[in-house]
């Protein structure tokens, strides 16, 4: 399935919002490096994109500091000239990488994302939503 990697550059999934929560971010990972669960992220052959951690991305970022991500394994999901995933057998939503990949809000991604069958990647998004309603530096 998917693997745990350290990276140095990533797309974040937004920018930053909170300017204030990614300065406190910068403060704590200058003092004490990365704590905490990996980001999620997935490889389009192009690049590394984050779905979640944005802040915590470019505190990193700012820092130089490697990012450890868990990358989704999509490399299945390839299209045909029908415009139909070969893994999934369908076009547009039949297809979860499509659905997440378009997802506007965390809800939708962990729905996409319980669809690939990746314990921890789903473990991982659970526990980004959780930190959000719990108002965990995220
Ligand atoms: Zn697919």
């Amino acid at each position: 399935m998917g693997e745990t990697r350290m990276v140095s550059r990533i797309e974040e999934l937004h920018a930053v919002h909170d300017a204030a929560k990614r300065d406190a971010l910068i403060t704590g990972m200058a003092e004490h490096g990365w704590t905490g669960r990996p980001l999620l992220a997935y490889d389009d052959g192009n690049g590394y994109h984050a779905l979640t951690g944005s802040h915590r991305a470019a505190a990193a970022i700012a820092l130089d500091i490697e990012i450890p991500v868990y990358l989704i394994d999509i490399s299945a999901h390839v299209w045909t000239d029908e415009g139909a995933c070969e893994a999934c057998g369908g076009a547009g939503e039949d297809c979860w990488v499509t659905m997440m990949v378009d997802a506007r809000d965390d809800d939708e991604r962990l729905e996409a994302i319980e669809r690939s069958g990746d314990q921890e990647a789903i473990s991982l998004m659970q526990a980004e939503i959780e930190a959000c309603d719990g108002k965990e530096a995220a």
